[in-house]
């Protein structure tokens, strides 16, 4: 029986932490303040926006929420943000994703500059993480560091396979992995062997979102199993990548779904809000 990584435990050890930095910093600077910018009505994405603000609430971040419509024009949302990039109370810009089709995404992702860049995606923090420099991490690979280290696995000299290579989850995952001194393998849809693959790995981190894909001839035995997925199953109910009930028997840490990687994702992002506050 493998030991279950609880993410919403570690979650909220964590934000208790930021609170108080949050706090020991608004007492002589103001408080810290998170812009969410949100367009159109995507119902996934009006959660996520809503889940992040009601965060920033709890800890004591005060966020700036602008929901744009659908057919805003690119002018209007660049100028938004060059307002956002300006202001002194704003120090971490978010522009939630997908944007609508006739929005140019790099475009306006390029406006935040990196020191507002809490979701580590503009180019300048991918480069610093690439060269190993110290950088704001994309939110949700940086979490499954966090959990790999609170459970005391340590990367060092492993064999750790990533399957994914997205810019938000897989290629950031696998980077800070080699950062972290293993020895990575990414898989992507285009991998041979993948069933061989995964099963040398002594970290196996899932972020493809296909449902219960990772089977337990998939594992090897005692590995550490990470699901980043959030998927459905047959009957509509949330799982991940991974078919926990077949793998849990085989790993020797597993990620469950829902309250794994999920709630480290918001976590790290107010992590990251107070840090671009504290680097200035
Ligand atoms: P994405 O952008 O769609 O990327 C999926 C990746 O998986 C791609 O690299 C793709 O390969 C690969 N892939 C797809 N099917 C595959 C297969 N059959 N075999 C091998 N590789 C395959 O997805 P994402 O944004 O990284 O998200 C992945 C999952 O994580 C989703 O379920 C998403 O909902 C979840 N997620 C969760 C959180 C969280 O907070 N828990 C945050 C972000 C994402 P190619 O590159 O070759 O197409």
């Amino acid at each position: 029986m493998s030991v279950l990584m609880d993410g919403k435990a570690l979650a909220a050890k964590m934000r208790e932490k930021i609170r108080i930095q949050a706090a020991q910093y608004a007492e002589t600077n103001g408080a810290i303040g998170l812009a969410v910018v949100l367009v159109g009505e995507n119902p996934a994405s009006q959660v996520y926006v809503r889940n992040k603000i009601k965060a920033c609430e709890e800890v004591g971040i005060r966020s700036y929420s602008y929901h744009l419509p659908a057919d805003v024009s690119e002018t209007a949302v660049l100028a938004l943000i060059d307002e956002l990039v300006a202001s002194e109370q704003v120090h971490g810009i978010l522009v939630q994703l997908p944007l609508p089709a006739h929005l140019d995404e790099r475009k306006i992702l390029r406006r935040i500059p990196p020191q507002k860049d809490v979701d580590g995606f503009c180019a300048e923090n991918v480069g610093n993480l690439a060269m190993n420099r110290d950088t704001i991490v994309a939110c949700t690979p940086f979490g499954v560091m966090k959990l790999l280290e609170e459970y005391g696995i340590d990367p060092k000299g492993k064999s750790a396979v990533v399957l994914g290579r997205s810019n938000i989850v897989g290629k950031p995952m696998a980077m800070l992995l080699l950062n972290a001194d293993a020895t990575v393998t990414v898989c992507h849809s285009k991998t041979k062997n993948l069933k061989e693959i995964c099963a040398s790995a002594d970290i196996l981190v899932v972020a493809i979102g296909r449902a219960k894909f990772v089977t337990a001839d998939m594992v090897k035995p005692g590995a550490v199993v990470i699901d980043v997925g959030m998927d459905r199953d047959e009957n509509g109910k949330l799982c991940g990548d991974v078919d926990f009930e077949q793998v849990q028997d085989k790993a020797s840490f597993i990620t469950p779904v829902p309250g794994g990687v999920g709630p480290m994702t918001i976590t790290m992002l107010l992590y990251n809000t107070v840090q671009t506050a504290m680097r200035g």
